[in-house]
C-alpha cells in the first residue's frame, strides 16, 4: 500500500511505503502536563498527524511502535505516546494519579533513593491508611518494593523512615519539568500502560 505522505515539510513527491494495519496505529495525545487531553473521547490521533506534529516539531514522543515507516531518504517508528510541548490550559491541577505520583518523585524511591520503572514501584503510604492515613498528595509517596516490606504498616517516626522530600501536591509545570528529564521511551512502554498508570487514585 503506498498512501501520501503527510504534508509535514519533506521533499515533495516522496511517498510514505506502508504495510497493512498502519491506520490501528493512533498516537495517544497528552497535553504538557501529561495527562490526555480528553478522555471521552479519548484523545487519539491518526499516525499521519502524530508524524505531521512531530516533523512540526509541536509534540515529544514519550513511545513509539514497533513499526517502521519508510520513505526513500527516512525511516522512523511510528509514535504511540507523544505529549504536546506547548501546556493547553483547562485550569486544571494536575490529577492524583500513580503515575504523576510517580513522576512528581522522579520514579526514584523516596526511602532509599533507588530508581525504578513503573512496573516496579509500589507507592506507600506515609502514614499506613490503617493508622489514618489517607490517599493524597501529602501522603502517598513512591517507594520501592523492599523498603515498603520494610516499613510495612509502621510510623515514619517509629521506623526511621522519612520520605527525603515531603511529599505534596505538585503543579503541572513540575510535572511537565520531571517528565522532560526523561528519555523518550523511559516513562511509557505503550499507550495502554499509560492508560493504566493514569488511573485515578482514590482520594480518601
Ligand atoms: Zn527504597
Amino acid at each position: 500500500m503506498v498512501a501520501p505522505h503527510p504534508t509535514d515539510g519533506r521533499r515533495k513527491g516522496e511517498t510514505v511505503m506502508l504495510a497493512a494495519g498502519f491506520e490501528r496505529c493512533p498516537a495517544l495525545v497528552l497535553n504538557a502536563d501529561f495527562r490526555p487531553l480528553s478522555y471521552f473521547p479519548l484523545s487519539l490521533w491518526s499516525w499521519q498527524e502524530a508524524v505531521k506534529a512531530v516533523f512540526m516539531e509541536r509534540v515529544n514522543v514519550l513511545s513509539e511502535y514497533d513499526r517502521v515507516v519508510h520513505s526513500p531518504s527516512i525511516e522512523f517508528k511510528l509514535p504511540s505516546v507523544i505529549s504536546l510541548k506547548e501546556y493547553v490550559p483547562a485550569n486544571r491541577r494536575p490529577a492524583f494519579t500513580r503515575f504523576n505520583v510517580f513522576l512528581r518523585d522522579k520514579f526514584t524511591c523516596q526511602y532509599c533513593g533507588h530508581p525504578g520503572c513503573a512496573e516496579e514501584l509500589p507507592f506507600d503510604h506515609v502514614v499506613p491508611r490503617s493508622r489514618g492515613g489517607r490517599a493524597s498528595w501529602q501522603n502517598v509517596v513512591t517507594a520501592c518494593s523492599p523498603c515498603n516490606l520494610r516499613k510495612g504498616n509502621r510510623l515514619p517516626h517509629r521506623c526511621g523512615m522519612q520520605p527525603r522530600r515531603r511529599p505534596d501536591e505538585p503543579n503541572s509545570y513540575q510535572l511537565q519539568e520531571n517528565g522532560r528529564s526523561f528519555p523518550p521511551n523511559y516513562l511509557h512502554e505503550s499507550w495502554h500502560d499509560f492508560l493504566y498508570w493514569d488511573t485515578e487514585l482514590e482520594i480518601g
